[in-house]
């Protein structure tokens, strides 16, 4: 399943998206943020039946994303966002 946080503002699109079937719970990702945006829960609120840990983004940086993730926007000479390179699953997207 795809897991979609983030909003749409005037300036532009911030999501992240987690696909869960991909997701195993790693927690790569989350040492790999250098803002604390992700997280790994024991228990996926989106499906309860799921026995996996996986990744959310933070309740607290959901509607910041614009913001928290503003360091690693791509632009020449920055590198790939550090939560895609670190996921060797390829379970996360970010809407830039
Ligand atoms: S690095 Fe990828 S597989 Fe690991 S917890 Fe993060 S999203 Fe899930
Ligand atoms: S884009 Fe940067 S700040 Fe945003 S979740 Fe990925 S690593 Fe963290």
């Amino acid at each position: 399943m795809l897991a979609n946080y983030g909003y749409t503002d005037g300036s532009g699109d911030y999501f992240i998206t987690i696909d869960t079937d991909k997701c195993n719970g790693c927690g790569e990702c989350v040492t790999a943020c250098p803002a604390g945006v992700l997280e790994v829960l024991d228990d996926d609120p989106n499906d309860p039946l799921r026995e996996e840990p996986v990744a959310v983004v933070g309740t607290n940086k959901r509607n910041k994303l614009k913001y928290e993730c503003n360091p690693c926007k791509p632009s020449i000479g920055r590198p790939p966002l550090p939560c895609i390179e670190a996921c060797k699953a390829g379970a996360i997207s970010h809407s830039w």
